[in-house]
């Protein structure tokens, strides 16, 4: 009797995870073969000085365009690649794209690059980052690499090293989605951060929520006394735009300045330089 209820449950359990096993194996493979295909793509959206109101800088918004589900954002695949290892790749592909259709932009402009934890610790960053910037003739100054909070918790000595190693080459690394971690305050005394993203759960509720703005404001407050420049995202109203502006916060992104689109698509907003004749081949058969 214990025997066979415990068979059964066994059972169960094993299908359950088969299941879930095959499901990831069949991401996985549908992954490997966006990048080998050219599926992905980046979209750019802009961010805008506060005090000149002009655009300052892009982040990087992975997209992939899947042959039969169309579409598809980071929210529904960037978890599976991370899984299952294919995000250094992936994400080695989108360092490499990012700072190739850069050079269309103007010199002054920042370009921002989501990483995430697993990348942190590949091998390949580094060297990926440096080639990327040389063969593109992009000022390292100009690549901020955003990451979250998530990248902080686990094997924090190596990440500090990491992260120190990136910063000598000459970027800057901005926490992204502060607030909505773990958020522990010791990370901003111990990593090297040049600026926070105040996540948009905050931003969004703004125009309602006295907490919201107190947070939001604290948020800042805590940026500028740790020199760090501050990024609200998720900006869609003219009252948050300005009461973030009134309390002095750097910069804004969102879909009240811009939805994130294909570079191409800015043109109306952003002096972009015309597509490089011979864009040197970013290779999606370059493993990562
Ligand atoms: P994130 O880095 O925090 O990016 C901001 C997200 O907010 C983006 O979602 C953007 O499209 C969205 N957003 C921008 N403005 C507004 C707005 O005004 N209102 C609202 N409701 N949303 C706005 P998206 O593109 O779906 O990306 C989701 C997340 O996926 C990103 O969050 C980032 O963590 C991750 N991700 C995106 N691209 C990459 C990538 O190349 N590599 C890695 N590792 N992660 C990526
Ligand atoms: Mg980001
Ligand atoms: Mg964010
Ligand atoms: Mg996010």
């Amino acid at each position: 009797q214990a025997k066979e209820s415990g068979k059964r449950t066994w059972c169960v359990f094993s299908s359950e995870l088969a299941d879930r096993a095959e499901a990831r194996r069949s991401v996985e493979m549908d992954l490997h073969r966006a990048v080998e295909n050219s599926e992905l793509q980046l979209y750019f959206q802009p961010q805008v000085s506060t005090k000149t109101g002009e655009i300052v800088g892009c982040e990087t918004l992975i997209r992939w365009n899947h042959p039969t589900r169309g579409l598809i954002g980071p929210g529904s695949f960037i978890q599976h690649a991370e899984d299952s290892g294919i995000i250094t790749r992936l994400g080695n592909w989108a360092l490499r794209e990012a700072l190739s259709q850069a050079r269309r932009l103007p010199k002054h402009m920042h370009i921002a690059v989501n990483i995430s934890p697993l990348q942190i610790h590949s091998a390949s960053l580094v060297s990926t980052i440096i080639n990327a910037l040389a063969t593109n003739g992009i000022d390292p100054g100009r690549l901020e690499l955003e990451i979250t909070e998530s990248v902080l918790m686990t094997d924090t000595e190596f990440t500090l090293d990491r992260l120190n190693q990136l910063k000598q080459i000459g970027l800057k690394i901005s926490l992204d989605d502060f607030g909505t971690g773990f958020s522990s305050l010791s990370y901003l005394r111990r990593f090297p951060f040049d600026r926070l993203k105040i996540d948009k759960s905050f931003v969004e509720d703004i125009d309602h929520d006295e907490d919201s703005r107190a947070i939001t404001k604290a948020t800042l407050t805590l940026a500028k006394a740790l020199n760090m420049k501050c990024t609200a995202e998720g900006v869609e109203t003219e009252c948050q735009k300005q009461f973030l502006t009134d309390i002095g916060c750097d910069e804004l992104q969102g879909y009240l300045i811009s939805r994130p689109q294909p570079l191409e698509k800015l043109k109306h907003l952003i002096n972009l330089a015309p597509e490089p004749e011979s864009m040197p081949q970013n290779e999606a058969t370059i493993v990562g």
